[in-house]
């Protein structure tokens, strides 16, 4: 089965010639899927064999509305995905002065264990395709009617963990013939996977790297973050100057700021020491309760960021968005699973 979503126009053109139909359909047909196209039937320029032969020959299933929730107070919109195997993934749209943004999930679910996240509570299920990826921005886009100029792979999963499918999601949403989403405008976030990190920064991608960081210290990080046992904190600090030298881009760090776990002074000075001699941006973001999670947010967000700032540390709070609605990283999903299981014994 070819899977059509994943493939540039180039690749759709080599498959239709396979096919024995001339290679500009694949161009069409890339036009098609890029602008949303819910089904073959709707492809009027090309011709009937040829969409019947994708048929038997072709994945191609559009991602359906599961869930929806439109925030009251500043218009964020969080989607629940419904894939083609049942599974569902998140993605949400967030709009800023300088553009709307999408922030799309990577995996179903998440392997990597982190205390405060209900992305990782009931494990990995999969992995999605570049093509399911990039629906999401797609579907999200033309849902809510909003253009999009920002993407960001932050949403349920580790994007590095996924990298083959990731990059390609990125060559295609890249695309000036697709959505055309410049790399400058893409962040990545990854709980500090070291062997894609370096990946990443071989490949010199002008996209913006972000850290999931949430302690400067080992023994805090490991208690938060189990990857911390296999990439520790002076390893990925490693991996990060690295990164900066190889392609002058500079990281983004995000820290979730917890009551009494990670927002001690000592724990901002560790910080500014590791980032010296490279210039860093600190995310502090206040920490979203989730409710299988016993961890509280800090009440020091402000002395915590004057603190590093007075240490040369750029530091912003993160603004909160959809604060009324289930906005954090794989809640909406958990909620639905959770729902289905109460009501399991209810139905067929
Ligand atoms: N796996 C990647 C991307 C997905 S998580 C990563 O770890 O970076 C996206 C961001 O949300 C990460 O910085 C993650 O640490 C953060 N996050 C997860 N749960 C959170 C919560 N309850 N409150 C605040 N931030 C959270």
């Amino acid at each position: 089965m070819l899977d059509l979503k994943s493939m540039t126009p180039e690749e759709l053109s080599d498959a239709l010639s396979g096919m024995g139909e001339p290679t500009f359909r694949g161009k069409q047909l890339f036009q098609w899927l890029q602008r949303g196209a819910k089904s073959l039937d709707e492809m009027s320029n090309l011709p009937k064999t040829l969409r019947d032969k994708l048929r038997d020959n072709a994945a191609f299933s559009p991602p359906v509305v599961a869930r929806k929730q439109v925030s009251q107070l500043d218009g964020t919109v969080k989607y629940l995905w419904e894939l083609s195997d049942g599974n569902c993934v998140e993605s949400v749209l967030m709009r800023y002065h300088h553009g709307n943004t999408v922030c799309v999930s990577s995996q179903v679910g998440c392997r990597m264990g982190c205390a405060f996240c209900a992305s990782t509570i009931a494990g990995k299920v999969r992995d999605l395709t570049p093509g399911e990826i990039l629906d999401q921005v797609l579907f999200t886009s033309l849902d809510a009617g909003a253009a999009v100029s920002n993407v960001v792979l932050m949403g349920i999963g580790e994007p590095l963990d996924n990298l083959d499918a990731v990059l390609k999601f990125l060559e295609l949403v890249n695309r000036p013939d697709g959505l055309n989403i410049g790399m400058r405008h893409i962040s990545l976030s990854t709980c500090g996977l070291i062997p894609g990190i370096r990946r990443l920064a071989d490949l010199r991608l002008q996209l913006t790297l972000s850290v999931s960081l949430h302690a400067p210290d080992n023994e805090t990080r490991t208690r938060l973050m189990p990857v911390n046992r296999l990439y520790d904190v002076e390893a990925l600090f490693k991996a990060c100057h690295d990164y900066f030298n190889r392609t002058g881009r500079r990281i983004s760090f995000e820290y979730a700021l917890i009551d009494g776990v990670n927002d001690h002074d000592w724990q901002a000075e560790r910080m500014a020491e590791r980032l010296r001699g490279m210039p860093a941006h600190v995310n502090l973001i206040p920490l979203n309760r989730v409710t299988e999670r016993n961890l509280r947010p800090s009440r020091r967000m402000g002395e915590f960021q004057a603190l590093l700032e007075r240490l040369g540390v750029t530091a912003t709070v993160r603004r909160s968005l959809g604060g009324d609605i289930d906005a954090s990283c794989g809640q909406l999903r958990r909620r639905a699973m959770q729902e289905l299981t109460q009501n399991g014994g209810d139905t067929e």
